[in-house]
Order: C-alpha cells, then structure tokens, then sequence
C-alpha cells in the first residue's frame, strides 16, 4: 500500500473516531501534510464526518487552493494550510467545535495544565488563544491563527473551538482527545473552587508519562475498537 494510501486511510478512521467521540459532528475537520510537498489531504466540505472513505479526500496547497479531488475543501481550510506553512514540524491538524474548550474560550480565565493524564499532554503554561471569533476564511485569518498557535500544540478559538497540531495523524486524535477531558475536568473543577493549577516542574513531569508513541497509539487503538463497537469504520479498508 502506498504511503498516500495509508494517509488516507488513517484520515478517514480519524475523521469516524472523532465523531464518535462527539469531538466534531457536521463540522470540523483534521488533515494531513503529504511528505515532501506543499500539499494537504483534508476531508471534503460536503461529506459526513461519520462515514467519510479514503477516496473522497481532497488535496489543497497551502494557501487552500483545491488541487485535487472531486469535492470542496472545507471552508476552514486556511487555518490548516497556514499552520503547515508555519511550521514545517507540523504533519497533522484538526480544527474542532470542541464544546467545553469552547465553553472555556469564553470567559477571562487562563486554561493551565491541572490533570495528570488528559492535562499535561500541552506541556506547562496556559494554552494560547485566538481572539477573533469570526470563522477563519482567509489565508490572511490562517496566519493570525498560526501566529496565535506559535510553538505549541494547541491553540483555543474564542467562541469557536480549537485547533490541534503535531507530528503525526495519530498524535493529533491522541491529543484531540486529551484536550476536551482536560477542558471538561478543568471546568467541573472551576464550579467548586479554585483550581489546583500545575506549575511547570509539575506539568513536565506529568508530561513525560504522556507524550510516548506507546500511550498515543493506546488511545488510538481504543477509539479504533470502541468506533468499530459502534457500527461506524465500515467501508475504509482498515490497515492491518
Ligand atoms: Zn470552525
């Protein structure tokens, strides 16, 4: 199988596991740098996150021109093929209507790492956030993004969600995952009192037991097993 191939496959597993996990519904989207070139593959605008094939994704460049395919790209798309622009680390991204990092984008309180497990995945200080809440259509919108993003792994969209980025299709889910736990945790937690925020000793501590190949490709391979329980990976040509 070739490597597109494979991009394509795990995309579309991703793009299920993130609607079963009620991480994106009729939106949102997550992508993938083709190596070696100035091109994404990215799921089509019109099609349901839930039962997207590998066939139907669509390749842009980075400044969101639709290269290839039979579809639109989502109207998002900026905001990926400026953070790949950016960045030359980044190999993945998604672009979640996260409810509770949604919910946590609205108010004037800093969202820091507090859990060990969901929360130290983003390493120590405040996730960044992207003030504008108007919906990112532009190229010039991607790079304020990017430019909001800067180094880290995430970056909250005030009113909107978030957008989530790393080194591999695989990381990125992982990391989606972790993302809306620890924005739920963090929340709960507000409600009672203040929040035990982890400085960063604590925070890089935590961290080293969370960002491995090993435990990424645990939460991949639970999610792949719970949205195939659910009746939602027919139809890919799962890889082995
Ligand atoms: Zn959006």
């Amino acid at each position: 199988m070739s490597e597109l191939s494979e991009l394509k496959i795990k995309l579309a597993m991703s793009s299920r596991m993130l609607f079963n996990s009620g991480l994106v519904d009729y939106s949102g989207h997550i992508s993938v740098r083709i190596p070696g070139s100035d091109h994404l593959l990215i799921l089509p605008h019109p099609i349901s996150r839930a039962t997207v094939v590998p066939d139907d994704m669509v390749v842009t460049d980075f400044d969101g021109k639709l290269i290839e395919g039979k579809y639109q790209a989502p109207s998002e798309v900026y905001m990926h093929a400026r953070a790949y622009k950016a960045r030359a680390d980044i190999q993945s991204v998604a672009h979640l209507h996260n409810h509770m990092v949604a919910v946590l984008s609205m108010v004037d309180k800093p969202f820091y790492p507090a859990s060990s497990n969901p929360g130290a995945f983003f390493g120590p200080g405040a996730l960044p956030l992207y003030m504008d809440p108007a919906l990112i259509h532009t190229n010039e919108q991607g790079d304020a993004v990017a430019k909001a993003l800067g180094k880290a792994d995430a970056v909250m969209l005030r009113g909107h969600g978030s957008l989530v980025v790393g080194q591999a299709i695989e990381w990125v889910f992982a990391a989606c995952v972790d993302l809306e736990e620890a924005a739920s945790r963090f929340y709960k937690a507000s409600l009672l009192g203040p929040v035990r925020v982890y400085n960063d000793d604590e925070t890089q501590r935590t961290m080293k037991g969370r960002r491995k190949d090993s435990v990424v490709q645990k939460i991949w391979d639970h999610n792949a097993a719970k949205t195939k329980l659910a009746g939602l990976m027919g139809g890919i040509g799962l890889i082995a």
